[in-house]
């Protein structure tokens, strides 16, 4: 089969043709799993892509002090780190965010752990953003009807989300996902993406205390109720009725 055109020259054609990110988001070859549509933050290096929000948007819920600190601080952590790593590698320069989660094990260490902790952080992070909005009511939908098929009813899925959270020892994330057509819901421990286990997430709550520290300390489940009011649904919506990939 014919390689496809790198990501890398990709955008370089793209640019000289004065395409916009939006063109370049929908053709970009997605070649394992999928993120909702991320412009060109993940490929390299990689770049931390705007919020779509103010920081204060999702206030009372989550403080914008917290959001800003997160993005800028903790996010752009990871993405610096990750370029840095990949620096002194040019063969992988071609190699966006998710091929280098697909391919993790083929890495030596110690670039593998570096790998697999700021690559999954900037992916985890870009993915979380996504999932964030301001408080809105949303029409149940597809994703809605298939959650209450498969655990009962939303309330149910959503107390059995919070306790998979407040199990979740120290650091990691919190999702929901999409596997082989089923859902379920999973926790990572530290950066660890559900792409390492071929799942496709729809939802993802950053269970890292950088997250919400400032405004609930060590109330991990006053946070994880305030998640739900800024859910967006019309985000994990989409991803569920695209098959996982927009
Ligand atoms: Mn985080």
């Amino acid at each position: 089969m014919k390689r496809p055109i790198t990501p890398v020259s990709r955008r370089q054609v793209l640019q000289s043709l004065g395409l916009g990110a939006a063109v370049l988001a929908f053709i970009r070859p997605q070649a394992f799993g999928a993120l909702p549509p991320s412009s060109e933050a993940t490929l390299q290096p990689f770049t931390l892509p705007p919020l779509g929000y103010a920081y204060d948007a999702l206030g009372p819920y989550i403080d914008a002090k917290t959001m800003e600190i997160h993005h800028t601080k903790h996010h752009q952590a990871y993405i610096n780190a990750a370029n840095k790593a990949l620096e002194s590698r040019p063969d992988l320069r071609e190699l966006s965010a998710e091929q280098i989660i697909a391919r993790i094990n083929a890495f030596e260490e110690p670039l593998r752990t570096t790998l697999r902790n700021h690559v999954g952080g900037h992916l985890n992070h870009s993915f979380f953003w996504k999932i964030l909005a301001a408080p809105t009511d949303y029409p149940a939908g597809p994703l809605q009807a298939a959650i209450a098929g498969r655990f009962g009813s939303l309330d149910a899925f959503q107390k059995e989300f919070t306790s998979a959270c407040l199990a979740r020892f120290g650091s990691g994330w919190c999702w929901l996902i999409v596997k082989d057509g089923e859902l379920d819901i999973i926790t990572t421990p530290n950066q660890d993406t559900p792409l390492l286990e071929r799942c496709q997430p729809l939802i993802a709550l950053d269970l890292w205390e950088h997250a919400y520290y400032l405004n609930y300390q060590n109330r991990r489940y006053d946070y994880v109720q305030a998640f739900w009011k800024v859910l967006n649904w019309n985000t994990a919506e989409a991803l569920y009725t695209a098959g996982g990939s927009l």
